[in-house]
């Protein structure tokens, strides 16, 4: 899937030479081993011509010193064939090392780019893409870096150094060969480009396959309720066959390729060839010559048949590599300012805003959604709230409550208006600051596969052991983490603990709290607890909000009744503010509200 953002031009391969840089040396290293391991190479036919015409010539039978010096030659030659084994094996482990590294940290970059995002990215970019890039796409290149460069350039030495011995000894031959072969190095580029387009659009379909995958994946149980497995597993099939489909027009404009390249190439070796033979048929050269001549050329014609395959694959990687570092230079839609600023950590009275809070204020903020521009989610929202205060947002679904803490963690930017943190406008504060100036309970909080200390120290990465037991107690959740089979260090999420709705909260606020940051967003969770777990959540929620400037999107009864204020949202706008028993007895919109949604939860809903 491609992003509305233009993407800056791309340099294929050369794109990554900023990941090379760093690796200069054993690039030199592995450069010098390629040659030493081609200039070995390129002895053996000397040595052969030599074989033929000083040496197998003149062996006698019986003659030892003649066999001496035989059997010295061969080992001799053994020797230049440990020393190539050596040469190349050392060249190997080098490439392939500068392959993996530079994989690596490629992929690392590319995740860290990701992670800076904004949801608006996510939002058009699925994240089953991003894990195909950063897993297909890299380990194309890591083929390419790692072993079809190291085969190429081993191949272009030698196929210059054959190239070069050749027309040293047969320079007119030669001159015409070459000029056969510059003739062919025009049109391959040109078909090569082709190659270059197709392979990107080979690697779009497979991560758009992903995308897919991961998104029924994720949602396996909804499918399998609805018996969808069939349908889903035709879309997929759908997908894969695009893949399919894109991957062979690729193959076959790379056979092309590559048939071209080996038959032109022979075409113009084997030209060098015939005229070779002549020569030696009119006793211009020796037979041991001819001898060499016909090594070389065939390291040569080698050397030609391989380049013009890996010239092939290096296409393949430049088409992968673009969409990584289309990723790589992708900007985040929130910007981190140039000057940042940091939020106190004190008041002037000398009071830690973690004890006391931070004020909000929103004045006249105009937003809209970039994927529904047209429509304002916030239109003119005005707001002031005080250090310390519990205001609750409550309105119907869609009145834009989420919206509202969505935009003080600075997921979007405002597009209207002004949004103050302690009087700073949130565009200028430093992002990384001003998001741990924050502490969420989302309604779902997210437990991750990991075990439950550090589920709760994912708040405060650095908290001590005594910290997480104390944030863990405040919450409510210490008893029931006790009684896991190992305690604290029980795994959970994915394939660990299933935890229950009350229970995932209590983590989620223990999170928070450990986190102990003066604004507090809260957003309650529409299903019903039961009502133990109500109580306890409730109690936890009590501990979090102390002291604490709390946004809450209120969903319950008892928290709209404790909170400073109730500010009642509807089409992204204010329509009333009070507290609970001032909004009842104004007997209009919120009463309205809580008539309807609170009257189950509570007999004395009404009062
Ligand atoms: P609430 O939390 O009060 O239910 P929201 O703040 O989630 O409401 O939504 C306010 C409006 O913005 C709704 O019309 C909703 O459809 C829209 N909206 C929410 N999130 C997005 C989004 N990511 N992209 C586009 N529109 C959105």
């Amino acid at each position: 899937m491609q992003t509305d953002v233009t993407p800056p031009r791309s340099k294929g391969l050369m794109a990554l030479a900023p990941f090379i840089r760093p690796y200069r040396l054993q690039v030199l290293l592995a450069l010098v081993l390629l040659l030493c391991a081609a200039a070995t190479t390129l002895v053996f036919p000397s040595a052969l011509r030599q074989l033929i015409d000083s040496g197998l010539a003149q062996v006698q039978t019986g003659d030892t010193a003649s066999a001496t010096h035989l059997a010295n030659y061969f080992l001799a030659l053994l020797g230049v064939a440990i020393a190539l084994a050596l040469f190349s094996s050392a060249r190997f482990y080098m490439v392939s090392w500068l392959g993996e590294r530079i994989t690596a940290d490629l992929r690392q970059a590319v995740y860290n780019r990701v992670l800076q995002q904004s949801p608006a990215f996510f939002e058009h970019t699925p994240t089953g893409e991003v894990l195909s890039r950063l897993s297909a796409d890299t380990t194309l290149i890591q083929t390419v870096v790692g072993s079809s460069l190291s085969m190429g350039l081993r191949n272009g030495v030698m196929g210059l150094g054959a190239l070069g011995m050749l027309v040293w000894h047969h320079p007119l031959m030669m001159a015409q060969v070459t000029i056969g072969l510059l003739m062919v190095i025009a049109p391959s580029v040109w078909m090569g480009r082709r190659v270059r387009r197709l392979s990107r659009a080979s690697q779009d379909r497979v991560a758009d396959a992903s995308a897919l995958a991961n998104e029924i994946l994720n949602a396996i149980t909804v499918v399998q309720s609805y018996t969808a497995q069939i349908r889903e597993s035709l879309r997929f099939k759908e997908a894969t066959d695009q893949a399919f489909h894109a991957a062979v027009r690729r193959t076959t404009a790379r056979s092309w390729l590559v048939a071209f390249i080996m038959s032109t190439t022979s075409a113009a070796l084997l030209w060098g060839l015939y005229t070779g033979t002549l020569a030696v048929l009119e006793g211009s050269i020796s037979a041991g010559e001819l001898g060499q001549t016909v090594l070389y050329v065939l390291i040569l014609a080698g050397a030609f048949a391989v380049l013009g395959e890996v010239s092939g694959d290096l296409l393949r990687a430049a088409g992968a590599s673009e969409r990584l570092i289309e990723l790589l230079h992708q900007d985040s839609a929130v910007a981190q300012p140039t000057n940042p600023k940091q939020l106190p950590t004190h008041s002037a009275a000398g009071i830690a805003f973690a004890d006391v809070g931070l004020s909000v204020t929103f004045d006249a903020v105009r937003f809209s959604y970039p994927s529904r521009p047209d429509t304002l989610a916030l239109d003119a929202l005005t707001l002031d709230i005080q250090p310390g205060t519990t205001t609750a947002l409550v309105g119907a679904s869609g009145a834009g409550k989420t919206t509202v803490t969505q935009l003080l963690q600075r997921f979007y930017d405002i597009q209207g208006g002004q949004l103050l943190l302690n009087g700073c406008p949130i565009q200028s504060l430093d992002l990384q600051n001003l998001r741990e100036s924050i502490g969420v309970v989302p309604q779902e909080p997210v437990v991750f596969a990991t075990t439950a200390f550090e589920n709760i120290r994912y708040g405060r990465p650095d908290a001590s052991e005594a910290d997480v037991i104390s944030a863990a107690k405040a919450a409510h959740a210490h008893d029931f983490i006790s009684q896991l089979p190992q305690g604290y260090q029980t795994f959970m999420g994915e394939r660990g603990v299933r935890l229950s709705g009350g229970q995932r909260q209590r983590i989620g606020i223990a999170r928070a709290i450990l986190k102990n940051a003066p604004l507090l967003l809260l957003d309650e969770a529409t299903s019903a607890l039961d009502s133990q777990s109500e109580q306890l959540v409730q109690a936890a929620l009590d501990h979090a909000m102390k002291g604490r400037t709390t946004i809450v999107v209120a969903h319950r009864l008892s928290t709209v009744k404790r909170a400073d204020r109730l500010v009642v949202l509807d089409a992204g706008r204010i329509v009333e503010e009070g507290t609970h028993t001032e909004l009842m007895a104004r007997d209009g919109a919120y009463a309205a509200l809580a008539n309807a949604q609170f009257q189950t939860q509570s007999p004395d809903a009404a009062d």
